[in-house]
């Protein structure tokens, strides 16, 4: 059988679907089942509170509240700042749509920051050539489980007294020289969507929060405003009276939410975070194998990872430098239709996108970012690949540059 473009495919070769990237386990699943068995309340309950003080102490943080996912957290945290007219956040143009539309939302004018050429994420000289006496806050993303350049972007945000969230929705578990990300910031995200590195049955996200004031607000803030009454004599005597716990208490006049994590998923992390440091390892050791088998391949390139960095390899994404004039669109052309590989691209820079440019967001001035991502793409990529797809993957992606660098060079 030939593919639609007469080209013959391997039998045995079948694009993975879009999925998780490691199937739920017996034990995910038992712990599930307990919870729901259980006929204990399913919201804000004995999970939620266990969920949290385990992925605190497993960050090396405080504070962390279990959400409905991350772009909520997000936008918990970008309320509870509250942005002014005119205040500036400074957010990576190479990042998921939740770090910039969030901040949009609450309000919150956005300057992109270029990327580091060899790091990915924020530069760090960008960020300080971006600030002004407007820029109020920044968003820096781990993005694909590669740290930001902390060492060097925490003395600028200082100096500049800008309020930190760290985006750690791709980057659990990642960290510098033993310090975890989601630990430097005055808020931090993570997400567990299904495609994440742990994932809660489908959605969820935790939120750090540094402050002991914001700590003291985002539990009642996340769930209607509620929270436990105080057993005084009166109170105990008239115990029905007033029956609604979420609108007496006076929150600075801001307006609560729902973004609960339901206790089902609660059990399902308690259960993932046992192994995500499994997890991790293996992710790490099979993006090592395709870097490997790419050192005798100069046309590939990848984000350089210093010492003491840990990179959880959420994804991967890797740079095509150019084979005779011919570039990423000319090289995925071959590797999709005579392969039949899937190999995307991410992510587009958000300023292109038109809700950005609409609403005020497309002014940039990013050069690297433009340049790079014209030849980046990413690596097809899920938990336990097999020995024989990777090998396909990478034989086919070399075999492709070998034939852009056989024909004649492109005008
Ligand atoms: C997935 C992701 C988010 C949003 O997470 P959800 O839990 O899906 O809302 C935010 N930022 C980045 C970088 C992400 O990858």
């Amino acid at each position: 059988m030939k593919n639609e473009y007469g080209y013959q495919i391997p039998e045995n070769y079948k694009p993975s679907p879009y999925g998780h990237l490691f199937p739920y386990g017996e034990d995910d699943i038992q712990a599930v089942v307990d919870c729901m068995r259980a006929n204990a309340t399913l919201s804000n309950g004995v999970h939620m509170a266990e969920f949290e003080k385990k992925f605190a102490a497993y960050i090396g943080v405080e504070h962390a509240f279990a959400m409905d996912n991350a772009t909520n957290c997000l936008q918990m945290a970008a309320y509870l700042i509250g942005f002014e007219p005119g205040d500036e956040v400074i957010v990576p143009g190479y990042t998921f749509v939740s770090s910039a539309s969030t901040m949009a939302k609450a309000g919150a004018k956005i300057v992109w920051g270029d990327m580091d050429p060899d790091n990915w994420n924020l530069s760090p000289a960008d960020l300080e050539r971006k600030i002004t006496p407007k820029t109020k806050a920044v968003v820096v993303v781990h993005l694909l489980g590669m740290p930001a350049k902390m060492d060097e972007l925490m003395p600028i945000i200082r100096k500049h007294n800008l309020i930190l969230i760290e985006d750690c929705a791709q980057a659990i578990g990642a960290s510098i020289n033993g310090r975890k990300v989601g630990s430097y910031g005055d808020f931090a995200c993570f997400s567990f969507h299904t495609a994440k590195n742990i994932t809660t049955l489908g959605e969820g996200g935790m939120l750090v929060v540094r402050d002991k004031k914001y700590a003291d607000m985002v539990a009642g803030m996340r769930f209607v405003g509620t929270h436990p009454y105080e057993e005084t004599p009166e109170r105990k005597a008239r115990y029905w009276y007033p029956a609604m716990s979420c609108v007496d208490f006076d929150r600075e006049g801001l307006w609560p939410c729902n973004y609960s994590m339901p206790e089902p998923a609660c059990a399902c992390g308690v259960s993932q975070l046992n192994k995500v440091e499994a997890i991790s390892e293996s992710l790490l050791a099979q993006g090592m194998k395709i870097r490997n088998a790419f050192e005798d391949t100069p046309e590939i390139t990848f984000c350089s990872i210093p010492e003491g960095v840990r990179h959880v390899h959420h994804q991967f994404v890797l740079h095509f430098e150019g084979a005779n004039g011919y570039d990423r669109n000319d090289l995925l052309d071959i590797t999709t239709k005579k392969y039949g590989i899937r190999n995307i691209v991410q992510y587009y820079p958000l300023y292109r996108y038109p809700l950005f440019v609409r609403s005020g967001f497309g002014d940039h001035d990013c050069p690297v970012l433009d340049a790079w991502w014209d030849n980046s793409f990413s690596f097809p990529w899920w938990g336990n690949m097999s020995e024989s797809d990777m090998n396909y993957f990478i034989t086919c992606t070399k075999a492709a540059i070998a034939e852009l660098k056989a024909r004649a060079p492109k005008a």
